[in-house]
């Protein structure tokens, strides 16, 4: 019988589940396969040398064998901890809103580096600044762009015209920003105010690591974040639990995400 092939690859754990007396099963999102579900054998075991390789938000080395089913971890080697994220219980319940959109978004035959690059990204910026919330706003408009759902941000999707400045309409399920004069009847429309405009186009022209320290006040703040993160949801079709944990957790801190 041919031994299991195996191979070397990148990777961050999104999530992890104990099974049997000390395994765990693993999802990993990679930089050269995309999403893996592998299994860490005895990684539970406090002499094992996986212990402590696969908290969820770990950049990670691996070499893994491929398994009939799943494919085994045979070494691991960690990269980044992001031990200052793990400290703060904001920037890991953020940490933990970016895994789940990964395992969302993330395809287990499709590999996209340009979204692991992004994750790796997201999460360094969250670490650099716990407090702020554009990295977050970042990571959802580049999650769209990266999966090939950029929503359009120049010009009315409908019927073409640049916009002009002034207020406008977004509608995420025809692909991006409105001009006033369209209305067409399967557009689900929210507003689209000039400042969210402007700050979605930096958004989007701005490495994360040059993004500006922005202050926005609170209705800025929210109307961002609810148009990202309707345009997510409508994309993802279903709801983002952890998000629900994001807002528990600035709720306890008594901070508006
Ligand atoms: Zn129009």
């Amino acid at each position: 019988m041919a031994p299991p092939r195996a191979y070397q690859c990148e990777a961050v754990t999104l999530k992890k589940f104990p099974l049997g007396e000390a395994d765990l099963l693993v999802t990993l999102y990679t930089r050269e396969r995309g999403k893996v579900r592998a299994l860490a054998r005895g990684a539970r075991r406090s002499n094992s040398k996986l212990m402590g390789h696969f908290e969820p938000l770990t950049q990670v080395k691996l070499s893994l064998a491929q398994g009939r089913d799943l494919d085994h971890v045979v070494q691991a080697q960690v990269v980044s901890g992001f031990a200052l994220l793990k400290g703060d219980l904001g920037a890991i319940a953020k940490g933990l809103y970016v895994a789940e959109l990964v395992d969302g978004f993330g395809s287990e035959s499709n590999p996209n580096q340009p979204l692991y690059r992004l994750v790796i990204e997201a999460l360094h910026a969250i670490e650099a600044a716990p407090e702020s919330d554009l990295p977050l706003r970042f990571f959802e408009l580049h999650l769209l762009q990266v999966s090939g759902l950029m929503p359009e941000l120049y010009r009315c999707v409908e019927c073409r015209q640049t916009l002009t400045p002034g207020r406008h309409r977004f509608s995420p399920n025809l692909g991006g920003a409105l001009c006033l004069d369209c209305n067409p009847t399967d557009a689900r429309l929210r507003p689209l105010s000039l400042r969210t405009l402007k700050v979605l186009r930096l958004l989007h022209r701005t490495p994360i690591a040059e993004l500006p320290a922005l202050s926005m006040d609170a209705a800025l703040a929210r109307e961002l974040k609810a148009l990202l993160s309707t345009t997510i949801q409508y994309w993802l079709d279903k709801e983002i639990r952890s998000n629900s944990f994001l807002e528990h957790v600035h709720h306890v801190a008594g901070t508006e995400v």
